[in-house]
């Protein structure tokens, strides 16, 4: 795991992986392991952290914090069991940990690139919170995440 991988090795080494990051570009990550679940979600916590009517997550099983900044500065939203990350400097979200789920919760707008077909939500959480004038993600999409 932590040793450096032979030149001719690295091609497996780095399939898979993602690339992410804050505005300022001072928390930057590596995620790796298939995209699980990419969905949506307009809960409560979501709307107010994100300033957004809806945020955008996916998970992975394991994400490197590579930037200067190091780790997101977390916060408790359920003090023990849920936490979201974001950079102290710029503000952008970034990240979650649920004690309940085994990945680590990615907000898909940190990612580089956000247009792989595994991202697309495939369920839109609280739906039943949600602004009236955006369109739902269509409920039983098939997604390609593994
Ligand atoms: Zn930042
Ligand atoms: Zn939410």
């Amino acid at each position: 795991m932590n040793a450096t991988p032979a030149a001719d090795a690295q091609g497996a080494e780095t399939a898979g992986q993602r690339t992410g990051g804050c505005l300022c570009g001072r928390i930057r990550f590596t995620t790796r392991g298939p995209a699980v679940f990419p969905h949506t979600c307009a809960c409560r916590h979501c709307q107010k952290l994100g300033g957004t009517p809806v945020m955008w997550w996916v998970g992975f099983q394991t994400v490197t914090w590579t930037g200067e900044g190091g780790e997101p500065t977390w916060y408790e939203t359920f003090e023990g069991e849920a936490k979201r990350g974001f950079c102290p400097t710029c503000g952008s979200r970034l990240a979650a940990i649920d004690s309940d789920i085994p990945e680590i919760g990615i907000n898909v707008t940190a990612l580089d690139d956000t247009c792989s077909p595994d991202l697309v939500p495939i369920h839109a959480s609280f739906r039943g919170k949600a602004v009236h004038w955006l369109p739902p993600v269509p409920e039983n999409k098939h997604s390609t995440a593994g």
